[in-house]
């Protein structure tokens, strides 16, 4: 049985949203759910972590691809891997939804923060959120912080994964056959992704091969 949304009102009576956006299939069903409740948004893309360049480039135009589809405003932001890479220093072996991920958090979080500032956005919150394979409380820590830098700044921590949103993001992932990624997105997570395969017995990543598919 589908769920339906509720209405999604944003806090503070606020009249736009600056979204962070991971990815297309994350960012999928968080964008079809702001436009079903018509509020004002725009995309802020700024994924420095993403590795290889060549992952970062599919996972960037497959968002493109979706928000142009709907006609929603993008901002492509730096792909400054150099200063993520320097962060990540001293926490190369570090466990997914550990300190090498409150950081990356953090980085991503602070650059949109202050773009938000800078185009008086008075709302930001992310797609990140919504993939189960995340650590929610983690991810709206992080949010908070970075919004409060500013007075008026407020980071949205809606849980997107309720009311049927975890099932939806995957329903609208297959339909728009967006491209399957198969690891959180940095090298070190590539890395461990790998060994995991390699321990089990499966093949490693093939990165730029795997889409959704729309009968599956
Ligand atoms: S595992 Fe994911 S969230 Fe954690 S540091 Fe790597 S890319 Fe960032």
């Amino acid at each position: 049985m589908t769920v339906q949304r509720e209405t999604l009102v944003l806090p503070n009576e606020a009249d736009k949203l600056l979204l962070h956006s991971c990815c297309a299939p994350c960012s999928g069903e968080v964008m079809e759910a702001l436009i079903a409740s018509d509020i004002d948004f725009t995309i802020y893309f700024y994924n420095p972590n993403i590795h290889p360049k060549k992952e970062y480039d599919i996972r960037k135009d497959e968002n493109i691809r979706f928000a142009e589809k709907h006609e929603i405003p993008f901002v492509d932001a730096d792909y400054d891997k150099d200063e993520w890479f320097s962060r990540a220093k001293g926490m190369e072996m570090e466990p997914e939804r550990g300190i090498r991920c409150t950081m990356c958090f953090d980085m991503r979080f602070e650059r949109t923060a202050l773009y938000a500032h800078e185009h008086e956005f008075p709302i930001i919150s992310s797609s990140l959120g919504i993939s189960r394979w995340k650590n929610m409380d983690q991810i709206n820590d992080c949010g908070e912080r970075a919004a409060s830098h500013y007075p008026d700044m407020t980071y949205w921590t809606y849980n997107w994964r309720k009311m049927g949103g975890s099932t939806r993001m995957i329903e609208i992932s297959k339909r728009e056959e967006f491209y399957q990624q198969e690891y959180c997105g940095c090298a070190y997570s590539l890395r461990d992704t790998n060994d995991w395969r390699t321990q089990k017995g499966r093949e490693r990543i093939a990165i730029g091969e795997k889409y959704y598919q729309a009968d599956k």
